[in-house]
């Protein structure tokens, strides 16, 4: 257990996670127990403008904070220097606190970070306003590096994805320019469908997924709550979305006629064959079928994703991603007799059980198929998933991920003619990586460097998705959320609509 003991909040959570990026899977606490293996103590002076830190340990230092001398009553001079800084300049008060306890850190444990004191889930969106701002390449690698002290090799990566997305994302502005008319899309918009479920749910799972099967009786509600929220952004945010993408869950686990119904409704209220891009993610082999798969067809989908996560069997079992390794090989040979080109697969590195033959096994299998792109996923374990909320179930299983095993999939995408194109952390991750998406040149996905980059407007429909209003004149981003009970989304339609409206008129959703 670690403690974190400080006299300002303010910046507290960047340093909780930073803290846990240096030490994994520990429990934080914010005050003094007896039982701490380590505490942080921040002082913060009064004139606001000077912030010490130290990093106290069980040992010889340990009457210092748990003797006679409680930590609320240390003098300054125990502390580290002190860090002069502008405390209410937000951006540049957390990163001068983050470097100085990445250094200390660093010289506590004796280890680096690769993503050195970065902790946001977008390192890339740094390295694409440095190119905004028209900086070199050469100039974003020393500015990441004395800012944020990352590996080479993940700066590298970072400047190389930038790249890429700056010039799709010319791609949207040029059609933005085209379709952009309507005055609440004055920038342009992204289309996000929410289909809230799934043949079973995996272990890992922390998205808005509910069984199938329980659901079959009132699919029907869902459809028309959903149909009314389209409704309303076609005629408010205009029916020229740059790109499409109907996620979830996994949208093919409607039955057929229901998945018609739903693109039949996408392409009559939104141009989506003038979209950049359609995709549907056909994410559980097991949901999907000929005929799904010749609907999506017909109404002009460009992009699937067929996604296996691991091509062990006995992992996919452990997960209960109820599907077969056979099957994915089925589904996505069918995809392409089907015509389909742009084919997507997800990977994740770290799940239970699996080591590095696991993984390699996996890649191999992969190559064989040969994909369009690929999404390379850290295991991230969330608090709403079972792999956490049943936590003792799974206490025994080893859950690996290293630096080799990111660079064999690393390695792997690039024999396979795939080139980073978007990147993102997240919370919780597994060896504290990343999450890289691969394509081969022309087979990006679009909308995901939309979503991930905050480039674009992205208007959410469905049950537990976001909408995110980018204002790029303000440099500020407004969100709206629907609520991710099904029940609750269903019978709360119209507020759900609401929010939307608040949101587009500037007002708080
Ligand atoms: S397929 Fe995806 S959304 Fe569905 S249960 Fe598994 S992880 Fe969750």
């Amino acid at each position: 257990m670690i403690g974190i003991l400080l006299n300002d909040h303010a910046y507290e959570q960047d340093i909780r996670e930073l803290l846990m990026a240096f030490f994994p899977g520990r429990d934080f606490v914010y005050e003094e127990l007896p039982d701490l293996e380590l505490c942080l103590v921040g002082r913060l002076n009064e004139n606001r403008d000077q912030f010490r830190m130290q990093m106290i340990f069980r040992g010889e230092h340990s009457t210092l904070i748990w003797g006679d001398s409680p930590a609320e009553q240390w003098e300054m001079d125990h502390f580290d220097e002190p860090v002069f800084l502008d405390y209410d300049n937000r951006a540049e008060a957390k990163n001068k606190i983050k470097r100085r306890l990445y250094a200390i850190l660093k010289e506590l444990t004796g280890r680096s970070l690769p993503w050195g004191s970065l902790t946001g889930i977008r390192p890339a969106k740094i390295a694409l306003s440095c190119l905004k701002d028209g900086m070199e390449e050469k100039e974003i690698f020393d500015f990441m590096k004395a800012n944020y002290f990352a590996s080479d090799e993940k700066i590298r990566l970072c400047v190389e994805i930038a790249m890429r997305e700056r010039e799709l994302l010319g791609r949207v502005k040029e059609l933005e320019a085209k379709t952009s008319q309507h005055p609440a899309n004055e920038h342009g918009y992204s289309l996000y469908v929410g289909i809230p479920f799934c043949p079973t749910t995996c272990l890992y799972c922390s998205f808005t997924s509910y069984p199938i099967e329980k659901w079959q009786g009132r699919l029907e509600e869902y459809r028309k709550a959903l149909f009314l929220e389209l409704d309303y952004v076609a005629e408010t945010a205009g029916k020229y979305p740059s790109s499409v993408y109907v996620g979830g869950g996994t949208p093919t686990s409607l039955p057929a006629e229901e998945l018609e119904r739903l693109m039949k409704k996408l392409t009559d209220v939104f141009d989506c064959s003038g979209a950049l891009e359609f995709t549907v993610e056909a994410g559980r082999p097991d949901s999907i079928t000929r005929e799904k798969l010749q609907i999506l067809k017909k109404y002009g989908v460009t992009r699937i994703s067929i996604n296996p996560q691991t091509m062990n069997q006995p992992t996919l079992d452990r997960i209960g991603r109820r599907h077969t390794v056979e099957q994915v090989q089925e589904q996505f040979l069918l995809a392409r007799d089907l015509g389909f080109d742009n084919i997507n697969m997800d990977l994740i590195v770290g799940l239970p059980e699996e080591e590095e033959q696991d993984l390699f096994h996996t890649m191999e299998a992969v190559k064989a198929l040969a994909p369009d792109s690929l999404t390379i996923h850290s295991l991230a374990v969330k608090r709403a998933a079972r792999l956490n909320t049943r936590r003792e179930d799974y206490k025994n299983c080893k859950i690996m991920n290293t630096q080799e095993m990111i660079q064999m999939t690393a390695r792997y995408a690039r024999e396979m003619g795939l080139e980073p194109y978007y990147l993102y952390r997240q919370k919780n991750m597994a060896g504290n990586f990343e999450n890289v998406g691969y394509a081969r040149p022309g087979k990006a996905c679009i909308y995901n460097i939309l979503m991930m980059e905050e480039q674009q407007t992205v208007i959410g429909c469905g049950a537990g998705t976001t909408t995110k209003r980018v204002i790029p004149e303000e440099n500020r981003i407004e969100r709206a959320e629907t609520v991710k009970n099904v029940e609750q989304y269903m019978e709360r339609i119209d507020e759900m609509i609401a929010r939307k409206k608040r949101l587009f008129q500037g007002e708080q959703p």
